[in-house]
């Protein structure tokens, strides 16, 4: 059996104009993230550390912010393009884990529905699906609301 570890990272800035959508589920806010596509921080974070562990390169390479194709883009669909890549190979996911680093809004009530739409685009039980909030304790761009990031770790194995 083998396994592969791979992690991601993202960032987006938060503008006013913009939905607010995180791990697939629209938020209530005054502010949304700023993207080419729904800017999903969480899902890009996400797809970075699928892509890394088998060494497939980014989702910039995957998907070029400058190709129409993808403006707008639902990332949960992008999602699904990552996992068929991944099970191409032969590989399945062991498990995944993310951490959000928002100040606002409180994300706690909104994790499960997170990892329940993550794990049912991924093909995965929620329990596969780690999804975790921090504040940034009003320190740096997280910190002063200025934008959301997110890290992802992915194990996979191939049997
Ligand atoms: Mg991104």
């Amino acid at each position: 059996m083998q396994l592969r570890i791979g992690n991601g990272y993202d960032i987006h800035r938060l503008v006013s104009g913009r939905p607010l959508i995180l791990g697939g589920i629209r938020l209530e806010h005054p502010l949304g993230l700023d993207g080419h596509s729904d800017a999903d921080v969480l899902v890009h974070a996400l797809m970075d550390a699928l892509l890394g562990a088998l060494s497939l390169g980014d989702i910039g390479q995957h998907f070029p912010p400058d190709d129409p194709q993808w403006k707008g883009a639902d990332s949960l669909v992008l999602l699904e393009h990552v996992m068929a890549l991944v099970r191409e190979r032969g590989w399945i996911v062991v498990n995944v884990d993310t951490v959000v680093i928002a100040e606002r809004p409180k994300l706690k009530p909104h994790i499960a529905a997170m990892r329940r739409s993550i794990a049912s685009r991924m093909g995965l039980d929620p329990d596969q699906v780690g999804v975790k909030a921090t504040t940034n304790e009003q320190l740096g761009p997280e910190g002063r609301e200025e934008g959301i990031s997110c890290h992802a770790v992915a194990l996979l194995q191939r049997p």
